[in-house]
């Protein structure tokens, strides 16, 4: 898809330093506060972004309001909507290569990974709710001739969206695409730790024709601008993905100020199951450590718990941990490399306490288990596998959000439903087996929003993400999307 060479003239550009877009101005901080970015690929200081004041955000959040009350976008026509985000998604992908760099720069990613699913996955989604808007449609109620009752879908107003550094890009656009396209308003609050991609669609949003004040950027820290967002009087609705302790907050900030609504996309702690019928086996391990290594294990839906039949546990163990050790770890910005750095020395020190504490209750590290490259400055992790993992270890529960991978065998079917659903997450899943039957049951036993089915992973823009239990609630992706940004509205008419 790209270019080395042409990757290398980008890797040591000036950035901009990142403001807040407020009715279509940019703008410091009310305090004239700053964050520092720092790279994960070499621990260097990148840039600075804006650290918004609780003011900052209640300016943001009037002008999303002002823009949404008179109707400057709400107003035009799908078809015209749909001609302004259309034109969003062009401009974006001109810019292709410089957001993937930069995105790159800014939180670790795999470049070849940025390309697809940051800026690719952005692109699609912004085109896919442009071409779905004017596609939908009212309801005329079955009554009896005396009346007729009309259901509407209006725009719901005013969307706070809170989004984290994993992949800003395409969990920001799953949010913000069919928010837009609705009409609504929205403030958007990136992570601290990757604002740098956000913000510039932001502004290619409002070049493409986005009236000024429908789409709002703040920046800083989520402690201070995005606990502002989720305590405002004016936010009708706030979506959100991260962390699970921050979506409680999130529910909390509602109940104490305007009950506003609360969609949450919380993580997993997902099992991916393998049964000995499994039909290649090498193809499954090679699937499986993709599917929790990419990005360096820093996926809301990575299969972070294998479950494997006793009769093929070794064997696939084995498989695991020679693809994980052969893994090109290294500099995200080099197009051979299948996995980047992690997002920043913090998530790095967690990774680490996670399976140290595993080998202190028993569990064996396969491989990995280090921080590799530190001469570089940055955050590298060694892909891990962690064998001999039972139910009562806190790696068998807990969410790492890192190249790490548990390996638990399982007896039969039954119980391998028991290990699968015992966690308090419900995100997602794999099933690898070559029985059909066997595939059905596991499907409708398995608590989780999304199965994959001797595959992990790739699920598209068609079909809805979102969790169930403590994985949250609502969906991203697909028409099922627009449930959370469209109200229903009742007209009962006397005829
Ligand atoms: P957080 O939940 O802290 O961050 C997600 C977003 O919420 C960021 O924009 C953050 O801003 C913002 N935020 C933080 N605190 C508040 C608050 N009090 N009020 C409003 N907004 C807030 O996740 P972390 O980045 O700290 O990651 C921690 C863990 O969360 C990971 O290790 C992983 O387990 C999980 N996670 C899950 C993700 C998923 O895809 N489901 C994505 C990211 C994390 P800021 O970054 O500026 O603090």
């Amino acid at each position: 898809m790209f270019d080395q060479s042409a990757i290398d003239a980008l890797r040591d550009a000036p950035v901009t330093p990142g403001r807040l877009l407020i009715g279509g101005d940019r703008r410091e901080a009310g305090d004239g506060a700053t964050l520092v970015v720092i790279s994960p690929l070499n621990g260097a200081r990148l840039t600075t972004i804006a650290d918004a004041t609780s003011e900052d955000v209640e300016d943001a959040v009037h002008a999303a309001r002002a823009a949404f009350e008179d109707r400057r976008w709400a107003g035009q026509p799908p078809a015209a909507r749909k001609k302004v985000l259309l034109e969003w998604a062009d401009l974006i992908e001109r810019e292709w290569l410089d957001l993937a760099v930069l995105g790159v720069r800014d939180n670790g990613t795999e470049i070849a990974m940025a390309g697809k699913a940051e800026v690719g996955s952005a692109v699609g989604a912004i085109r896919w709710y442009a071409e779905a808007i004017d596609k939908i449609y009212g309801e005329i109620a079955p009554t009896a001739d005396a009346a007729l009752g009309l259901i509407h879908r209006e725009p719901v107003g005013v969307i706070g969206a809170i989004v984290p550094w994993n992949f800003p890009l395409m969990i920001g656009t799953w949010k913000l695409a069919p928010a837009l396209a609705a009409g609504n308003s929205v403030v958007l609050k990136p992570s601290e730790t990757a604002s740098l991609t956000l913000i510039r669609i932001a502004e290619l949003a409002l070049e493409a024709g986005l009236p000024k004040g429908v789409l709002n950027v703040v920046t800083g820290r989520g402690a201070r601008c995005g606990q502002a967002l989720a305590m405002s009087m004016d936010v009708d609705a706030l979506v959100f993905t991260g962390s699970g302790p921050t979506g409680r907050r999130l529910l909390e900030a509602s109940a104490k100020s305007n009950l506003k609504r609360v969609y949450l996309e919380l993580g997993g702690k997902s099992p991916n199951i393998v049964f000995d019928d499994v039909e290649d086996l090498a193809e499954a391990a090679k699937v499986s450590a993709a599917g929790i290594f990419r990005n360096s294990g820093q996926v809301c839906v990575a299969g972070s718990r294998l479950l494997v039949q006793k009769g093929i546990a070794r064997d696939f163990t084995d498989a695991m941990a020679r693809i994980a050790s052969e893994m090109r770890v290294g500099d995200p910005l080099d197009l051979g490399t299948q996995a980047g750095a992690v997002s920043s020395e913090g998530q790095l020190a967690q990774n680490l306490e996670h399976v140290r504490h595993a080998q202190e209750q028993g569990a064996t590290v396969s491989t990995g288990g280090t921080r590799i490259m530190q001469e570089t400055g940055g955050t590298y992790m060694a892909p891990t596998v962690v064998s001999d993992v039972t139910p009562d270890l806190r790696i068998f529960n807990d969410e790492v959000f890192g190249p790490v991978v548990t390996v638990t065998p399982f007896e039969d079917e039954a119980e391998a439903v028991l290990l699968a659903n015992a966690t308090e997450y419900g995100l997602a899943a794999g099933v690898w087996t070559a029985n059909l039957g066997r595939a059905h049951r596991m499907i409708r036993a398995v608590r989780a929003g999304v199965v994959h089915v001797n595959t992990y992973g790739g699920a598209d823009i068609t079909v809805p993400l979102g969790g169930i239990k403590q994985s949250g609630n609502g969906h991203d992706k697909s028409l099922h999307a627009f449930d959370k940004f469209l109200d229903l509205k009742t007209a009962w008419i006397k005829l």
